[in-house]
């Protein structure tokens, strides 16, 4: 009972008196508790002064993979290069096919179309947002080199049955893995694995905004298989082996030193962070579960969230947009990820997909709505968000 009146009492007291100012993402908030030990790494990177591929490079490579249950790291310089390097890697032949989601950021697809593959779109799952096998299956081909899964907002996409499909298929898996970093996925076997270590490749993002975040650019490849992450090394500098020896064409997509120092500082605080994510999300799922017409992000039971965004479905003709209006006249920001789908970005025209064809991702462009959730989110905050967002649905 006393907890219950302290949540009413929270929630009363929240309508009444707007918190400090809310945002979608505080990187100082976040950073502050921290910040001596930002300030420590930036001066001895200053003054050792090795700036490309200096030590920092790999020893923040072999962190992570150990954090991340023994897989292989190869840190580059973005979470688009990461995907980019991946299909390089794989040798399709080009024009080969590439299945990724309908419902994704727009870098699934560019590395594909740039490297003069075809990205040939699936639909999503209209509960966890994410690749639906079936869908997928129905999208196979002869042609058909990978198939790209996205990890969208925090949770694994069924890791299980994209698998099976790619192994029955003879065909890759690849996990863009930029916004589940830390999630996990158990199987039907009880075996447990991190996003973006199942499939051939998984890619991550270190953009400052994702889970795992970087004071700039930066992004990581993962993989099982040792020879595959030499690889994808040398392809990550100039196709070489050693200096002059250019066995690949390749990119200049390395990790600054800088950039791995500061990740280094910022991967010891992760599980904090991602607790404290996991917290946030768990206390809006418990204030936001019974309304109507609103649709609390689904779980899928195998997967854990390490919630990336805290998305909502609204549903009804206007309502989105209504509670944006009204959040925002809270001074409470949403965010709409992704606003259009991926075959109605014109850009993407050239595909000969139209209106209607994967009407899952076109009507969760018309539904989703992202509440703030970041680590730096005060429980007054959450409280505050949580009232404001109830008193839309109660009138
Ligand atoms: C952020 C993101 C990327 C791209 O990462 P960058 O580091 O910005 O290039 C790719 N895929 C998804 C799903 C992302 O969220």
């Amino acid at each position: 009972m006393a907890s219950i009146f302290g949540r009413v009492y929270c929630f009363l007291l929240a309508a009444l008196l707007p918190p400090a100012p809310i945002s979608l993402l505080d990187l100082a908030a976040e950073h502050a508790s921290y910040q001596a030990e930002l300030d420590a790494a930036w001066r001895a990177t200053a003054q050792e002064a090795a700036f490309i591929q200096g030590p920092a490079v790999q020893a923040f490579a072999n962190e992570l993979g150990s954090w991340l249950g023994g897989a292989h790291v190869v840190p580059c310089a973005n979470g688009t290069d990461a995907l980019t390097l991946t299909l390089l890697s794989l040798g399709l032949p080009p024009g080969a096919e590439v299945i990724v989601p309908a419902f994704t950021y727009i870098a699934t697809l560019e590395a594909v179309a740039l490297l003069g593959l075809r990205p040939v779109l699936a639909d999503v799952r209209p509960d966890t947002f994410m690749l639906d096998p079936a869908a997928v299956r129905a999208a196979l081909t002869p042609r058909t080199g990978a198939v790209l899964a996205v990890h969208l907002f925090g949770q694994c996409a069924d890791l299980e049955d994209l698998a099976k499909i790619c192994s029955a298929a003879g065909v890759a898996l690849v996990e863009d893995n930029a916004q589940a970093l830390g999630a996990t996925f158990t199987f039907a076997s009880g075996k447990t694995a991190y996003a973006g270590t199942v499939g051939k490749v998984g890619t991550t993002s270190f953009f400052p905004s994702k889970n795992l975040g970087c004071l700039g650019d930066g992004g990581a490849l993962f993989t099982r298989d040792a020879a595959h992450a030499s690889l994808l090394q040398r392809l990550a500098n100039h196709g070489q082996a050693q200096k002059y020896d250019h066995q690949h064409i390749g990119l200049n997509s390395r990790l600054d030193t800088l950039q791995a120092a500061l990740l280094r500082v910022k991967l010891r605080h992760l599980p904090a962070a991602q607790a404290a994510r996991q917290a946030l999300g768990a206390c809006y799922d418990a204030g936001l579960a019974d309304m109507p017409g609103l649709h609390i992000p689904a779980r899928d039971p195998r997967s854990s969230h390490v919630f990336h965004q805290y998305t909502l479905r609204i549903e009804g003709d206007g309502r989105r947009e209504a509670l944006r209006q009204h959040l925002a006249q809270h001074a409470i920001p949403s965010a709409i990820y992704y606003p259009l789908p991926v075959h109605q970005q014109p850009a993407y025209a050239y595909l000969g997909y139209g209106a209607g064809q994967f009407p899952v991702a076109e009507q969760l462009c018309q539904q989703v709505l992202s509440l703030p959730l970041h680590p730096g989110l005060t429980g007054a905050q959450l409280d505050y968000i949580i009232a404001s967002t109830r008193a839309f649905f109660a009138v």
